[in-house]
């Protein structure tokens, strides 16, 4: 059994049927059926416009799908809040603007986890402090316990980036949502946080859904990956079946079609 399939083995954490959305006369998606499993590292790929951020609204709730079914662990979350949804463990990485500067990485981190326990109301210095440690536990996880103590604001890009997914991990999310994480990062620090990123799937047993322009970084990070074409999802499969499909090659991935930020094709 190759690794790809040993991960879809596992059990469905996220299983969507027959999501749909139309816009005015545009169908954003159309009839998308597919499973993300705990621990798997998923990809959605497809050119701009093909309605992947659309999927992922729907899926954390902050669009409300024509038609379809989202279910966490055969749970239904369509039709609750994008709240509601993230307390039962669907996570998502945030812009980072959402941190504070002037506080250190540790308390921007304590922060959440506060506003997890509900316990914003007694927001006070020793408040922070209770949650220090734990804060620290997550930041370890995505290499930033050395600058815990650093105010957000004097952080590198791609550092912010890691505080942003220690926030996400601290809701301890069976899924976890990834827009375009890498968006506006160097080369390096692309592959450094997708590589993050499928550490922690594997590791913590997270079910990650993510989207990412650059191809090489989702054929050497995605354990599987599905293709969106003008709504419709045209093809599944691990790096090697999606780099050969004749449909994908032609809408996506062929000579002189724009997949990659790096990529396009010259005048
Ligand atoms: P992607 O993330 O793959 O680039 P989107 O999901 O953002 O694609 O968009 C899919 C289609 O839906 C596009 O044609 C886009 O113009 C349209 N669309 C997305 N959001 C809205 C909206 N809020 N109102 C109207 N049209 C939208
Ligand atoms: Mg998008």
């Amino acid at each position: 059994m190759s690794f790809a399939e040993a991960r879809t083995a596992g059990s469905p954490a996220l299983s969507v049927s027959g999501l749909s959305k139309a816009f005015g006369g545009v169908q954003a998606v159309k009839d998308v059926d597919f499973q993300v499993a705990e621990g798997e590292l998923l990809a959605l790929i497809g050119p701009n416009g093909a309605g992947k951020s659309t999927c992922f609204n729907m899926l954390n709730g902050q669009i409300r799908p024509d038609r379809g079914s989202v279910k966490l662990s055969g749970e239904e979350l369509v039709g609750r809040s994008p709240a509601q949804i993230w307390r039962r463990g669907v996570g998502r990485t945030f812009q980072i603007t959402a941190t504070f500067p002037s506080m250190t990485v540790a308390e921007n981190v304590a922060m959440v986890l506060m506003s997890q326990a509900r316990e914003l109301f007694s927001f006070t210095r020793s408040a922070v402090n209770r949650h220090r440690a734990k804060a620290l536990q997550l930041l370890d996880m995505v290499g930033m316990a050395g600058q815990a103590d650093r105010p957000c604001g004097v952080l590198a890009y791609g550092d912010l980036k890691r505080v942003e997914l220690a926030v996400a991990l601290g809701n301890e999310p069976r899924v976890l949502l990834m827009d375009e994480p890498t968006a506006g990062m160097a080369p390096r620090e692309r592959v450094e946080l997708m590589g993050l990123a499928a550490r922690l799937a594997h590791e913590l047993d997270v079910a990650v859904l993510f989207t990412e322009h650059d191809m090489d970084i989702v054929f050497s990070h995605a354990d599987r990956i599905i293709v969106l074409s003008r709504g419709e999802l045209i093809a599944e499969g691990d790096a090697e079946q999606i780099r050969s499909d004749p449909l994908v090659l032609k809408t996506y991935l062929g000579e002189g079609q724009v997949y990659g930020q790096d990529k396009k094709p010259k005048d």
